[in-house]
């Protein structure tokens, strides 16, 4: 089994056989012909069920993570309502309390009026976990580092727990990345990312994937549904999410090693209250990281001394920084995470989110030192 820099490369390209292009290309077509007799001329019939662009990029995302399958969707919240609309009414999840907002409101505010049940638990606490289970429970929800306060759950343990009780443990796992983070092998069954993030890496494609550990009935009515509600990736979003797939884990690891440069420099800074990243041996997750994860993420989040107007004053001094929402592009990105999220969000008012991309870390921090202190 190649490893996975090497999947990266290779995994679902192949020089095409007619022309010899080493580059895949895009194939447009909504439908592919039959020939005379009535049978189709390949394994394609309509593009909302498979496109070849579609099929190469799972082949390569279910290699990536040593998983069975996996499906690619239009964007990230659309493979996590898969996975939700996968239940039935009265089955109940368990999900974190500190999870993607987008997420809870699929769960709680649309599916919940269809009758999915669920509960909210600090996973931390994994007696909390174990009290949460029901015989209801068909699904763990895991967000690991979570956002944006980058708490750490034990994916092995909450595994135990939920499997013990005959229910699935699904991980989003866009912050950790299938390079930072093998979940499937720790023991969830099912792996969630935000392709638009760590994958596609380029902040220019919004799609998302999940990867399964197993081929049972629940993937079947996971499959259902991305072929049935069509909530896929075009040919071209495909193209680009394989392309990022490429350079990913060289991406991810610079990310990660700057990431730790800088909240460790971060962490000094008396002017800060908390810089919240779990590679920081003074972070309440980071034995457990250090044991799950093999980099701790390109995710920071710094919490100023002061109120939600000095928080936006000090993203308002950075010049290389660009102040926008989202994650995981080669630019670094700020924000202030409370604004992003409305008027309902937990998230505390002094609180910055930061994507660290590949720009050089000490111009990163340089630019952060002079907004943290001039403003
Ligand atoms: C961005 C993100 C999502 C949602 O993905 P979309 O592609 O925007 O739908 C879910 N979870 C996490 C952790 C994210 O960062």
């Amino acid at each position: 089994m190649p490893r996975p820099d090497t999947i990266a490369v290779h995994a679902g390209r192949t020089a095409d056989p007619q022309t010899g292009a080493v580059a895949p290309g895009i194939v447009l077509s909504t439908t592919f012909a039959r020939h005379a007799d009535g049978q189709l001329v390949s394994e394609y019939l309509y593009s909302r069920e498979r496109t070849p662009n579609r099929s190469v990029l799972e082949e390569a995302l279910a290699a990536l993570d040593d998983g069975r399958e996996a499906a690619a969707f239009a964007s990230g919240s659309a493979a996590t309502a898969a996975v939700f609309m996968a239940l039935s009414t009265g089955d109940h999840v368990v999900l974190p309390a500190d999870a993607y907002y987008g997420t809870r409101k699929i769960l709680i505010d649309v599916l919940g009026r269809w009758g999915l049940r669920h509960s909210v638990v600090d996973m931390r606490d994994l007696e909390a976990v174990e009290r949460a289970v029901t015989p209801a429970t068909k699904v763990v929800w895991v967000e690991t580092p979570s956002n944006p306060t980058l708490t750490v759950t034990d994916i092995s343990a909450v595994a135990a727990i939920a499997h013990k009780h005959g229910a699935k443990v699904a991980v989003d796992n866009t912050w950790g990345t299938p390079i930072g983070q093998r979940v499937l092998q720790l023991g969830a069954d099912l792996a969630m990312y935000s392709t638009t993030k760590y994958h596609g890496g380029h902040t220019d494609v919004l799609s998302g994937a999940l990867v399964t550990r197993d081929v049972d009935e629940f993937w079947s009515r996971v499959r259902t549904i991305q072929t049935g509600f069509g909530a896929v990736p075009s040919p071209f979003d495909a193209w680009l999410v394989h392309r990022g797939l490429a350079s990913l884990p060289t991406r991810f690891r610079q990310q990660c090693a700057s990431a730790l440069h800088i909240a460790t420099e971060l962490a000094k800074d008396s002017a800060l209250e908390v810089v919240h990243y779990p590679g920081l041996v003074t972070h309440p997750g980071h034995a457990i990281a250090a044991r799950q994860m093999l980099h701790f993420g390109a995710m920071i989040s710094i919490q100023v001394r002061g109120d939600a107007q000095r928080a936006i004053a000090v993203a308002g001094k950075l010049k290389l920084i660009t102040r926008a929402t989202s994650l995981g592009g080669v630019e670094s990105l700020i924000e202030h995470r409370k604004t992003t999220e409305g008027p309902t969000s937990t998230t505390p008012d002094n609180l910055l989110r930061i994507s660290i991309g590949l720009e050089d870390p000490l111009d990163l921090l340089e630019d952060l030192w002079q907004a943290i202190h001039t403003s």
